[in-house]
């Protein structure tokens, strides 16, 4: 790297720094990625899901028309970008919530039919299709499109050796002491840099305190019935993987004692799914993590001085809004025209 000034240091390589890095990158910017392996963040611990309506009411992911297009585009130059050959880290998948009462029917029914819902969401009654029968005591089922999966840990992996490949990833815990700023950009570890991106999550010394901490639990299991690749969803979900394997959970606590998983996350998560044929699976690894979340449930892309930024409460969102968020950062450091 020289004694070259560099243009960014980004610190963190989760969802948020890999497509900041990634981005980056494809405009030619000499970049450095610093990540502390001792300390995986929520994007390491995640299932990787993109749902495109959530909530009770199904409404639709917050600024659903670019976040969701955007995403789905992302992961297709990621691959591109990263394999040289076209292909998508994003697995498009079905994922099909079950409908509890006649209720819940009537009001997701006429949503359906309802301006700017038509080809997002449908209403299955009573079957859903391609799910076998031991699903089928529910009332109905809602099919949401536009939804789809990524390996975080293949891509977060993949990402890294592709940094790497460009001299652009260390391993080094970042202690803000070292950070020292200097004309026209910061030093740190002997280098210099225009910029710095904090994509650090609940590790950021900037605005990591004023982020809300949400654990999650995620139990990876056997024994699941095939029914393809499709997601099912309650108030959680189940993951179908490869070979009967399949991921189910996850919880949300806003008050937690440690990073690990354990017997209330596990009971909340199969009592919810325990109607539909789970009684005989067999678990196969457990984990949790820590989501770095807003009070008003919305990302933070902020500039915290002249050439110091910040990437982060994407919350339980981050697959979807990573490469949303970039792109306002993008806009706002004026190498991406638009609003
Ligand atoms: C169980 C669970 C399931 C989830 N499922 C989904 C899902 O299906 N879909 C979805 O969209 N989101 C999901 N999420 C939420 C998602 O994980 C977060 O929104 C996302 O990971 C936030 O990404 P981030 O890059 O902002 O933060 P992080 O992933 O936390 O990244 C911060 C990075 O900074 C690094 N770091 C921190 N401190 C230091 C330091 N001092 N020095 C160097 N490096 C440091 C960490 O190693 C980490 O890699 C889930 C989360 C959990 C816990």
């Amino acid at each position: 790297m020289g004694g070259e000034k560099l243009d960014f240091l980004i610190l963190g390589q989760g969802f948020a720094g890999t497509a900041l890095a990634l981005e980056l990158l494809k405009r030619g910017k000499k970049i450095l990625v610093i990540e502390n392996p001792e300390f995986p963040g929520a994007s390491h611990r995640a299932v990787g899901l993109v749902n495109p309506v959530t909530g009770r009411r199904m409404a639709k992911t917050w600024n659903y028309e670019d976040v969701i297009p955007l995403c789905h585009t992302f992961y297709k130059e990621a691959f591109s970008q990263i394999f040289g050959k076209s292909g998508s880290f994003l697995q498009e998948r079905k994922i099909f919530k079950a409908l509890h009462s006649v209720e819940e029917m009537n009001f997701l029914a006429a949503k359906s039919a309802s301006d700017g819902f038509e080809d997002i969401i449908d209403i299955h009654l009573p079957e859903a299709p391609g799910l076998p029968s031991v699903f089928q005591n529910t009332v109905g089922w809602l099919e949401i499109k536009n939804g789809g999966r990524i390996d975080p840990k293949e891509y977060l992996c993949e990402a890294k050796n592709h940094l790497k490949k460009n001299h652009s990833f260390l391993e080094k815990p970042f202690l803000p002491s070292e950070l020292t700023k200097i004309e026209n950009g910061w030093h740190w570890n002997e280098m210099d840099f225009k910029n710095v991106v904090s994509c650090l999550g609940l590790g950021c010394p900037w605005i990591g305190s004023s982020l809300w901490a949400v654990k999650g639990q995620v139990y990876q299991f056997s024994g699941l019935p095939d029914w393809g690749n499709q997601v099912l969803k309650t108030e959680k979900f189940i993951i179908p993987l490869t070979n009967g394997s399949g991921l189910m959970g996850s919880t949300y606590e806003r008050e937690f004692e440690n990073e690990l998983p354990d017997q209330t996350g596990f009971e909340e998560i199969t009592r919810d799914l325990s109607p539909w044929a789970m009684q005989q699976f067999q678990v196969l690894d457990s984990w949790a993590g820590i989501r770095p979340t807003t009070k008003d449930r919305l990302p933070v892309i902020q500039k915290l001085d002249e050439s110091l930024f910040a990437l982060n409460g994407m919350g339980t969102k981050g697959v979807s809004l990573a490469p949303f968020g970039v792109k306002k950062l993008l806009r706002i450091l004026e190498l991406e025209s638009g609003h």
